[in-house]
Protein backbone atom coordinates (compact mmCIF):
# COMPACT_ATOMS: atom_id res chain seq x y z
CA UNK A 1 0.00 0.00 0.00
CA UNK A 2 1.35 3.25 -0.97
CA UNK A 3 1.64 5.59 1.85
CA UNK A 4 1.67 9.63 1.07
CA UNK A 5 3.37 12.05 3.57
CA UNK A 6 1.55 15.15 3.67
CA UNK A 7 3.34 16.72 6.59
CA UNK A 8 3.43 16.68 11.02
CA UNK A 9 1.22 17.68 13.26
CA UNK A 10 3.31 17.97 16.75
CA UNK A 11 1.68 17.86 19.78
CA UNK A 12 4.01 19.35 22.83
CA UNK A 13 2.63 19.98 26.30
CA UNK A 14 3.87 18.33 30.15
CA UNK A 15 2.72 15.36 32.11
CA UNK A 16 2.83 15.81 35.89
CA UNK A 17 3.05 13.54 38.43
CA UNK A 18 -0.28 14.10 40.64
CA UNK A 19 1.15 11.05 42.84
CA UNK A 20 4.36 9.29 42.94
CA UNK A 21 4.94 7.10 39.64
CA UNK A 22 6.99 4.04 39.55
CA UNK A 23 7.94 2.55 36.04
CA UNK A 24 10.22 -0.09 36.92
CA UNK A 25 13.80 -0.87 35.54
CA UNK A 26 15.43 -4.27 34.70
CA UNK A 27 17.34 -5.45 38.02
CA UNK A 28 20.16 -7.26 36.15
CA UNK A 29 22.28 -4.84 36.31
CA UNK A 30 21.95 -3.61 40.03
CA UNK A 31 23.92 -4.25 42.56
CA UNK A 32 23.63 -5.91 45.98
CA UNK A 33 21.97 -4.15 48.41
CA UNK A 34 20.24 -1.64 45.85
CA UNK A 35 16.86 -0.50 45.57
CA UNK A 36 14.19 -3.89 45.48
CA UNK A 37 12.61 -1.87 42.58
CA UNK A 38 14.26 0.66 40.92
CA UNK A 39 12.58 2.97 38.29
CA UNK A 40 13.95 3.04 34.80
CA UNK A 41 16.97 6.05 33.98
CA UNK A 42 18.53 7.44 31.25
CA UNK A 43 22.08 5.37 31.33
CA UNK A 44 23.82 8.37 30.83
CA UNK A 45 22.41 11.36 32.51
CA UNK A 46 20.95 8.86 35.62
CA UNK A 47 17.96 11.13 35.12
CA UNK A 48 14.19 8.92 35.58
CA UNK A 49 12.25 8.96 32.38
CA UNK A 50 9.61 8.19 30.93
CA UNK A 51 9.70 5.67 28.20
CA UNK A 52 7.62 6.80 24.77
CA UNK A 53 7.00 3.34 24.77
CA UNK A 54 5.34 2.55 28.07
CA UNK A 55 3.04 5.68 27.53
CA UNK A 56 2.21 4.98 24.02
CA UNK A 57 1.48 1.25 25.29
CA UNK A 58 -1.10 2.65 27.85
CA UNK A 59 -2.72 5.40 25.17
CA UNK A 60 -3.15 2.41 23.25
CA UNK A 61 -4.52 -0.05 25.48
CA UNK A 62 -6.98 2.11 26.84
CA UNK A 63 -8.77 3.24 23.81
CA UNK A 64 -9.15 -0.61 22.34
CA UNK A 65 -10.88 -1.09 25.31
CA UNK A 66 -13.14 2.37 25.53
CA UNK A 67 -13.61 1.70 21.66
CA UNK A 68 -14.30 -1.85 22.08
CA UNK A 69 -12.29 -3.10 19.59
CA UNK A 70 -12.73 -7.19 18.72
CA UNK A 71 -9.37 -8.92 20.59
CA UNK A 72 -8.41 -11.38 17.92
CA UNK A 73 -4.92 -12.15 18.41
CA UNK A 74 -3.93 -14.81 20.90
CA UNK A 75 -0.44 -13.46 22.87
CA UNK A 76 -0.77 -15.92 25.55
CA UNK A 77 -2.47 -19.13 26.58
CA UNK A 78 -5.61 -17.05 27.54
CA UNK A 79 -4.66 -13.89 26.45
CA UNK A 80 -5.98 -11.67 23.08
CA UNK A 81 -5.06 -8.53 22.23
CA UNK A 82 -6.59 -6.04 18.99
CA UNK A 83 -3.92 -6.08 16.01
CA UNK A 84 -5.40 -5.63 12.49
CA UNK A 85 -3.64 -8.04 10.38
CA UNK A 86 -3.40 -6.38 7.16
CA UNK A 87 -2.50 -2.43 6.23
CA UNK A 88 -5.75 -2.40 4.72
CA UNK A 89 -7.67 -3.18 7.55
CA UNK A 90 -5.16 -0.82 9.53
CA UNK A 91 -5.94 2.36 7.92
CA UNK A 92 -9.83 1.78 8.39
CA UNK A 93 -9.25 0.51 12.18
CA UNK A 94 -9.26 4.12 14.64
CA UNK A 95 -6.74 2.56 16.72
CA UNK A 96 -4.43 0.61 14.39
CA UNK A 97 -4.34 3.84 12.07
CA UNK A 98 -2.72 5.80 15.02
CA UNK A 99 -1.18 3.49 17.22
CA UNK A 100 0.07 0.82 14.14
CA UNK A 101 -0.10 -3.23 13.73
CA UNK A 102 2.22 -5.92 13.03
CA UNK A 103 0.59 -8.02 9.85
CA UNK A 104 -0.22 -11.51 10.14
CA UNK A 105 -1.66 -14.18 7.65
CA UNK A 106 -5.10 -14.52 7.79
CA UNK A 107 -7.43 -16.90 5.76
CA UNK A 108 -4.23 -17.92 3.30
CA UNK A 109 -3.72 -14.13 2.68
CA UNK A 110 -0.16 -12.62 4.06
CA UNK A 111 0.01 -10.17 6.61
CA UNK A 112 1.36 -6.42 6.14
CA UNK A 113 2.19 -4.05 8.48
CA UNK A 114 0.90 -0.81 9.27
CA UNK A 115 3.65 1.69 10.58
CA UNK A 116 2.02 4.05 13.28
CA UNK A 117 1.29 7.67 12.64
CA UNK A 118 1.74 8.18 16.00
CA UNK A 119 5.54 8.94 17.31
CA UNK A 120 5.88 9.23 21.00
CA UNK A 121 9.60 10.59 22.39
CA UNK A 122 10.40 9.75 25.36
CA UNK A 123 9.82 12.44 28.60
CA UNK A 124 12.41 13.91 30.26
CA UNK A 125 12.33 15.71 33.63
CA UNK A 126 11.73 19.82 32.93
CA UNK A 127 14.58 21.86 33.89
CA UNK A 128 12.70 23.20 36.64
CA UNK A 129 11.61 19.54 37.96
CA UNK A 130 15.27 18.77 37.44
CA UNK A 131 16.63 21.47 39.79
CA UNK A 132 13.66 20.85 42.42
CA UNK A 133 14.48 16.83 42.88
CA UNK A 134 18.37 17.75 42.73
CA UNK A 135 17.52 19.45 46.21
CA UNK A 136 15.49 16.62 47.70
CA UNK A 137 17.41 14.69 50.23
CA UNK A 138 16.27 10.96 50.07
CA UNK A 139 19.57 9.05 49.48
CA UNK A 140 18.21 8.46 45.69
CA UNK A 141 19.25 10.39 42.45
CA UNK A 142 15.82 12.54 41.80
CA UNK A 143 13.55 10.12 43.43
CA UNK A 144 12.19 8.82 46.52
CA UNK A 145 11.63 5.51 48.13
CA UNK A 146 8.29 3.81 49.75
CA UNK A 147 8.39 0.96 51.49
CA UNK A 148 5.27 -1.73 50.42
CA UNK A 149 4.88 -4.58 52.70
CA UNK A 150 2.43 -6.86 50.64
CA UNK A 151 1.06 -9.63 52.36
CA UNK A 152 -0.26 -13.26 51.00
CA UNK A 153 -3.74 -13.73 51.13
CA UNK A 154 -2.67 -17.33 51.88
CA UNK A 155 -0.14 -17.99 53.99
CA UNK A 156 -0.35 -14.18 55.71
CA UNK A 157 3.73 -13.90 55.23
CA UNK A 158 5.08 -10.87 54.94
CA UNK A 159 7.06 -9.51 51.45
CA UNK A 160 8.37 -5.96 52.55
CA UNK A 161 10.08 -4.22 50.05
CA UNK A 162 11.05 -0.89 48.59
CA UNK A 163 9.60 0.56 45.88
CA UNK A 164 11.48 3.84 44.31
CA UNK A 165 9.35 6.69 42.87
CA UNK A 166 9.59 9.75 40.94
CA UNK A 167 8.08 12.40 43.55
CA UNK A 168 4.67 13.51 43.65
CA UNK A 169 4.76 17.09 41.43
CA UNK A 170 7.79 15.94 38.65
CA UNK A 171 6.91 17.33 35.20
CA UNK A 172 7.88 15.98 31.92
CA UNK A 173 8.64 17.44 28.94
CA UNK A 174 5.43 15.49 26.42
CA UNK A 175 6.06 15.67 22.44
CA UNK A 176 3.98 13.69 20.38
CA UNK A 177 4.46 13.83 16.64
CA UNK A 178 1.86 12.71 14.29
CA UNK A 179 1.95 12.06 10.50
CA UNK A 180 -0.65 13.05 8.15
CA UNK A 181 -1.38 10.76 5.53
CA UNK A 182 -4.75 11.46 5.05
CA UNK A 183 -6.01 15.13 5.77
CA UNK A 184 -9.73 13.81 6.21
CA UNK A 185 -8.42 11.21 8.70
CA UNK A 186 -6.92 14.45 11.04
CA UNK A 187 -10.04 15.59 13.16
CA UNK A 188 -10.95 11.85 13.80
CA UNK A 189 -6.99 10.60 14.87
CA UNK A 190 -6.48 13.94 17.14
CA UNK A 191 -9.90 13.12 18.92
CA UNK A 192 -9.16 9.44 19.49
CA UNK A 193 -5.70 10.82 20.73
CA UNK A 194 -7.29 13.10 22.72
CA UNK A 195 -9.81 10.70 24.57
CA UNK A 196 -6.54 8.23 25.13
CA UNK A 197 -4.65 10.88 27.07
CA UNK A 198 -7.75 11.58 29.04
CA UNK A 199 -8.19 8.02 29.87
CA UNK A 200 -4.54 8.26 30.81
CA UNK A 201 -5.34 10.88 33.10
CA UNK A 202 -8.30 8.77 34.78
CA UNK A 203 -5.54 5.58 34.95
CA UNK A 204 -1.96 5.31 36.05
CA UNK A 205 1.49 5.85 34.17
CA UNK A 206 3.91 2.86 35.16
CA UNK A 207 3.41 -0.18 38.02
CA UNK A 208 1.19 -0.21 41.10
CA UNK A 209 -1.74 2.45 39.93
CA UNK A 210 -4.27 0.36 41.63
CA UNK A 211 -2.59 1.37 45.05
CA UNK A 212 -2.66 4.93 44.39
CA UNK A 213 0.57 5.31 42.11
CA UNK A 214 0.93 7.08 38.85
CA UNK A 215 -1.44 9.74 38.27
CA UNK A 216 -1.00 11.88 36.24
CA UNK A 217 -2.04 15.50 34.57
CA UNK A 218 -1.37 16.38 31.18
CA UNK A 219 -1.26 20.10 29.90
CA UNK A 220 -0.90 20.58 25.86
CA UNK A 221 1.66 23.21 24.54
CA UNK A 222 1.34 24.49 21.08
CA UNK A 223 0.07 21.49 18.78
CA UNK A 224 0.93 22.84 15.31
CA UNK A 225 0.52 21.19 11.71
CA UNK A 226 3.23 21.81 9.06
CA UNK A 227 3.32 20.40 5.57
CA UNK A 228 5.78 19.24 3.76
CA UNK A 229 6.28 22.27 1.35
CA UNK A 230 6.70 24.36 4.92
CA UNK A 231 9.30 21.59 6.24
CA UNK A 232 10.93 22.17 2.55
CA UNK A 233 10.49 26.21 2.25
CA UNK A 234 8.78 27.81 5.13
CA UNK A 235 8.38 30.99 2.88
CA UNK A 236 6.24 28.89 0.48
CA UNK A 237 4.34 26.10 2.71
CA UNK A 238 2.09 26.50 5.50
CA UNK A 239 1.61 25.78 9.03
CA UNK A 240 -1.17 26.48 11.85
CA UNK A 241 -1.27 26.09 14.93
CA UNK A 242 -3.97 24.63 17.31
CA UNK A 243 -4.29 24.53 21.85
CA UNK A 244 -7.10 22.00 22.04
CA UNK A 245 -6.88 18.43 19.76
CA UNK A 246 -10.70 18.81 19.28
CA UNK A 247 -10.15 22.36 17.49
CA UNK A 248 -7.33 21.66 14.54
CA UNK A 249 -10.31 22.65 11.62
CA UNK A 250 -7.52 25.61 10.79
CA UNK A 251 -4.73 22.67 10.61
CA UNK A 252 -6.97 20.25 8.66
CA UNK A 253 -7.35 23.39 6.03
CA UNK A 254 -3.80 23.43 5.49
CA UNK A 255 -3.47 19.77 4.16
CA UNK A 256 -6.31 20.07 2.07
CA UNK A 257 -4.98 23.29 0.39
CA UNK A 258 -1.39 22.56 0.26
CA UNK A 259 -1.01 19.15 -0.55
CA UNK A 260 3.22 19.56 -2.16
ZN1 LIG B 1 -7.04 -2.50 14.28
Amino acid sequence: MYRNLLGKIIISGTLECLTGMHIGASRENMEIGAIDSPVVRDPVTREPYIPGSSLKGKMRALLEKALATIPNRPIGSDVKIHVCNNAETAIKCEVCRVFGATGKKENDKEGSNFPARLIVRDLYLTRDSMARLSDIDTGLQYTEWKFENAIDRVTSAANPRQIERVPKGAKFELELIYNVEDAAHIVDDMKHIKLAIELIKMDAVGGHGSRGYGKVDVKYGNITGKTIAFLKDNTIGQQATATTLDNVEGIVSIFNGDKK
